[in-house]
């Protein structure tokens, strides 16, 4: 079966476990793939290590778990693909392309030599998903504090840097403390995650929800100015309001209070967040359930 696929310009679906590395160019592929743990600069160092042995056009990494797809060179007619795991863990695809098609024996030093991928993926595997959990809240599965803080920095230069727009959104529950004192901290909690679901739901893909403390959220809008960041801000608004919690035998309408604020010259971040915030104050003492501008 396997003699049968190598004769085919296309391998497909193969799966691939580890075993050990044998000679020095397994060395030398290995030592180079201890220096990193990010999925792309492996793939990139390990087929420049190969590309004497096993020439190639492209090479494509696919990773679902962490949502990556990894291009480069161009990519040719004929194609070999590999399902790297490990243990049963999945750590992706790997597919090479070029003009003419593999040969037998090429594809069996190819998989020799995928062995000294494997365990440096699997370690990258680990601290991204180490990564992942120090910066997402548990019970709403947002972006925490952290993240904000790093994100929020990071995206200012940014902003500064291209001459865009930066706006973020404050969005705080109404009477929070009333649904715990009603009905019990579960539901306060549920209360939260759903919350959170909404807002995520409200924005698009690029905007990023943080939880930002207790009941309290943050959306971060890139590349978006006051005008569009109020229209948004209005759509979270109103999508809290329109949706209802069921609880028990309870259905519960929740509002919130949001403050927008937009990045502006010689901003600090405390600046920024220090007027989203006045202004998500403003829309409680107007009245609660409305969007403020700051
Ligand atoms: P306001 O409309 O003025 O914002 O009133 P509020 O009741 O929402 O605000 P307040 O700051 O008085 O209360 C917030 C409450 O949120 C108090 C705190 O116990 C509760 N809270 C914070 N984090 C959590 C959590 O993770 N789970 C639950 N169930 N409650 C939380
Ligand atoms: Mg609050
Ligand atoms: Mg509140």
């Amino acid at each position: 079966m396997k003699e049968k696929a190598a004769e085919l310009a296309i391998v497909s679906n193969k799966s691939f476990e580890a075993s050990t590395a044998v000679n020095l160019h397994h060395y030398d592929i290995s030592s180079a793939l201890q220096t990193s743990l990010e999925f792309i600069e492996l793939i990139t160092i390990f087929c420049n290590k190969i590309q004497a042995t096993i020439p190639h056009n492209s090479a494509e990494y696919t990773n679902s778990e962490f949502d990556l797809t990894f291009t480069r060179g161009v990519i040719a007619r004929h194609s070999c693909t590999y399902a790297l795991k490990v243990e049963d863990q999945q750590l992706g695809e790997l597919k090479l392309t070029r003009s003419q098609r593999f040969s037998k024996d090429e594809l069996r030093m190819l998989e020799s030599l995928l062995c000294c991928l494997i365990y440096p993926l699997k370690n990258a595997t680990l601290f991204q998903q180490a990564l992942q959990m120090a910066y997402t809240d548990p019970l709403t599965k947002t972006h925490n504090r952290t993240a904000f803080n790093d994100t929020l920095m990071r995206e200012m230069k940014r902003a500064n840097r291209c001459r865009q727009n930066l706006s973020i959104i404050f969005v705080d529950v109404d009477h929070f403390k009333s649904i715990n004192d009603q009905y019990g901290h579960n539901c306060g909690d549920l209360a939260l995650a759903s919350v959170a679901s909404w807002v995520k739901d409200s924005v698009r893909a690029s905007d990023i929800v943080f939880r930002f403390g207790g009941e309290e959220f943050v959306v971060l809008l890139a590349d978006t100015h006051m005008d569009d960041a109020n229209i948004i801000a209005e759509r979270i608004r109103t999508d809290i309001e329109s949706h209802t919690l069921a609880y028990g035998m309870d259905v519960l309408n929740i509002t919130a209070s949001l403050g927008v604020s937009t990045l502006q010259e010689h901003d600090t971040v405390d600046d920024i967040i220090k007027r989203a915030d006045t202004a998500m104050y403003q829309a409680k003492k107007l009245g609660r359930n409305r969007v403020c501008l700051g």
